[in-house]
């Protein structure tokens, strides 16, 4: 079993022409609703990659945004531990996506602000927890603290950017990060120089376009992207970490599970949608075997 403990948020999604500058109002053209945040949105990815369990703590409202969200990560069969904050909002999200790609993105957190250590569920049965950085740091330290205790995995998607105490990183047994989250979490831009300075086990570097590297002990990895025509890279990285970790789960070796991740987050950014883009574990077969 999976346990994703980490954010839940509804993004409120605009498409324009172009993201507005400070001051300016942008008239545009489309708008959605779509269930996002790190967490659910890797617990999602987690649950389509088939193979292991998925479960996900998680924090709502009990507003109606709360419902598509609980729908969402219900539909991909991720087993749902829900803290329901009482008179707090749901987490939500106020993208705005240009035709080119770039995006402005306003987070309130509400709900996932109150996630807190003793909210962890029982880890029986859990090989690896997988945290992220949207949920308070304090309960992201003692979730990774308790599951390191249990002889789980921890894994950690310091995202977003920010630094971090070393103790958090010394409990740590995979951190999966892209180039701006290395860069501020050790100060230098250089991803070898980095990738050196930063003392965990195992650590993952997704590069965008460029795929990822990889090192584990001794071991180097290194994995071209797959060639696709992005549409939408928002949870591109999500998918990565979801699809890794499940990989790992149900005992795939450390590059193959690598390459599947890969190949996920490539065909997540050939579809709108953070969640609805994270493709069924057929369609990465497909590529893999391609
Ligand atoms: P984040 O979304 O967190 O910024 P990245 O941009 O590094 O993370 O993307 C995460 C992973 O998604 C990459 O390691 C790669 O496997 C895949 N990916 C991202 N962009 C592309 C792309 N244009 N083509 C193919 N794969 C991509």
């Amino acid at each position: 079993t999976v346990l994703v403990a980490g954010s839940a948020n509804l993004d409120f999604v605009v498409r324009a022409s172009h993201v507005p500058a400070p001051g300016e109002t942008v008239l545009g053209h489309a708008f959605e609703t779509m269930p996002g945040g790190k967490g659910a949105n890797q617990a999602v990815a987690s649950a389509r990659a088939g193979g292991a369990v998925t479960r996900m703590l998680l924090a709502l409202g009990d507003d109606t945004f709360a419902v598509p969200i609980e729908a969402s990560l219900r539909d991909a069969g991720v087993e749902l531990d829900i803290m329901r904050a009482h008179g707090q909002p749901t987490g939500v999200a106020f993208v705005c996506l240009s035709d080119t790609a770039e995006n402005a993105i306003t987070v309130a957190p509400g709900a996932n602000s109150l996630l807190e250590p003793g909210h962890l569920p029982p880890l029986a049965g859990v090989t690896h927890v997988l945290l992220q950085l949207e949920t308070p740091l304090a309960s992201v330290e003692a979730w990774a603290r308790a599951a390191r205790a249990a002889g789980v995995a921890v894994v950690l998607n310091a995202a977003p950017a920010r630094t971090l105490p070393a103790s958090l990183l010394a409990d740590v047994d995979i951190l999966i990060v892209n180039e701006n989250e290395l860069a501020t979490l050790t100060g230098v831009e250089d991803i070898a120089t980095g990738m050196d300075r930063l003392d965990v086990a195992c650590l993952v570097v997704t590069l965008g376009a460029r795929g990822c590297c990889a090192r584990m002990g001794k071991q180097r990895f290194l994995q071209a992207a797959f060639a696709v025509q992005p549409v939408d890279t928002t949870g591109a990285g999500d998918t990565f970490c979801g699809t890794l970790v499940a990989a790992l789960s149900r005992g795939l070796a450390f590059g193959q599970a690598l390459r599947r991740a890969g190949a996920a987050s490539a065909l997540a950014c050939t579809r709108l949608g953070a969640q609805a883009g994270v493709p069924a574990h057929d369609e990465v077969e497909r590529l893999l075997a391609a």
